[in-house]
């Protein structure tokens, strides 16, 4: 187990000044893992004002914002930031997610036995001769080893404490391929109706977490209730399995939903405007037949060259016998070249063309510009200036009783 620098400097300085310290959590199970942690947390016996106070000379820079209250100071060294939180329990939880209050304590397995998961409930430190100390009294090491999420303690219990766990525990599972040990699968099938009471910004952002986790169709239906409980009618089978981006992905989740409901469902749980918009103008071409070239032409302008990528990923996954589509995909980019009009806005002539030639200002140019575009995507004009410019005034003096004195 190798610790970087920075970590080690901190947990040997509270050694030092006699407290008890040890990096772990998520860094820990990621370090057995062969992977590299997203951050280093540390815990130990000193209290908020003691980590305080041992860190309060250079090299070492504190910053106790917000998290202070549950026992948290940031500390950083040579531009690497590390959270350290006091030992602590937690007491009672009348909302299903955070405790009513944190206690500070003095044994580090009472702080790991308030944590979700096993492999989530180890500590450990280096030593002076390079090896290691490991506190793992809930058997997460051999967990890990045997791919199993178990929760710490009784499953219920720990679900119906902070119902956002079950979530955390499809994403790990969906992150590392575990298996998820048949009591806390139970259990977590058993508390899903909690997850009512959860902020949905915290479940999008955990739903974010595990679409796009590898193993995330497989573990969503082994919890396809669940699945269905956040996004009703969604569909878990028509999830691709290889490499998808989360956009891909949450289309094909939310195919069965129309546009307007999968938008709404997406902007609840806040995975923001721009997502919302792509996912429902991809199920709005859910079936848009893109033989078509008029139908292309749609696709490229309301869904864009960004889009178009993951727009086809999903076609694939829900057709996947569809032969067709590389064709399609071809000629649908083939529209993104200079000089190509699929829109109003690739038309080879714009509104002031129209005006310098003599069309009075008016709603009328919008509407010759439109006619233009379907003219020239029906194949009727090529989109080129003179040609359209000629065809407007054309069509504009045969509508139109132009004034003469
Ligand atoms: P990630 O790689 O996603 O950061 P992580 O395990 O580090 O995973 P964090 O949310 O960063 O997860 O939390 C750090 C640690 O705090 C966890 O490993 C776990 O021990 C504990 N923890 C976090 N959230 C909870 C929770 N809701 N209930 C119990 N323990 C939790
Ligand atoms: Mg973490």
């Amino acid at each position: 187990m190798i610790f970087p620098a920075y970590v080690q400097s901190m947990i040997e300085k509270l050694r030092d000044a006699g407290f008890t310290a040890y990096a772990v959590g998520g860094c820990v199970r990621d370090t057995f893992l062969g992977r590299t942690p997203n951050d280093w947390d540390v815990t130990t016996s000193a209290k908020p004002e003691e980590t305080m106070a041992v860190f309060s000379d250079a090299p070492f820079t504190v910053y106790a914002a917000n998290g202070l209250k549950h026992g948290t100071v940031t500390v950083s060294l040579d531009g690497e930031s590390c959270e350290i939180t006091t030992y602590r329990t937690e007491g009672t939880y009348s909302d299903h997610r955070r405790p009513d209050e944190v206690h500070f304590v003095t044994d580090i397995r009472d702080d790991l036995s308030r944590r979700d998961f096993t492999v989530n409930a180890m500590a450990a430190a280096p030593r002076a001769d390079g090896s290691f100390d490991l506190v793992d009294p809930f058997g997460g090491r051999e967990d890990l080893a045997a791919g199993l999420l178990r929760a710490v303690g009784d499953p219920v219990k720990r679900f119906t404490e902070d119902a956002l766990r079950i979530l955390r525990g499809i994403r790990f599972a969906s992150r590392y391929g575990f298996t998820v040990d048949p009591d806390t699968a139970r259990a977590m099938h058993e508390c899903a109706p909690l997850l009512e009471e959860i902020a949905p910004e915290r479940i999008g952002d955990e739903m974010r977490g595990i679409l796009k986790a590898p193993h995330c169709k497989r573990i969503l239906t082994q919890f396809e209730d669940i699945a269905g409980r956040l996004f009703p009618a969604c569909s878990v089978s028509l999830l691709p399995v290889g490499n998808a981006s989360l956009t891909a992905r949450l289309s094909c989740l939310l195919a069965p939903l129309s546009p307007e409901e999968a938008e709404r469902l997406l902007l609840h749980y806040a995975f923001g405007s721009s997502a919302a918009k792509t996912v429902s103008c991809f199920l709005r071409f859910r079936e848009a037949e893109l033989a078509r070239h008029d139908v292309r032409c749609a696709v490229a302008d309301q869904i864009g060259r960004e889009n178009m990528d993951d727009f086809f990923a999903f076609r694939r996954a829900l057709a996947p016998a569809d032969t067709a589509l590389v064709a399609h995909k071809s000629a649908t980019l083939a529209l993104f070249a200079d000089g190509v009009c699929y829109n109003t806005a690739t038309l080879a002539v714009r509104g002031a063309d129209l005006l310098v030639a003599g069309i009075p200002a008016s709603p009328k140019i919008g509407q010759i510009l439109a006619a233009l575009t379907r003219d020239v995507i029906a194949g009727k004009y090529k989109n080129d200036r003179d040609t359209l410019l000629r065809a407007a005034i054309a069509d504009y003096s045969s509508v139109s009783s132009v004034p003469s004195d």
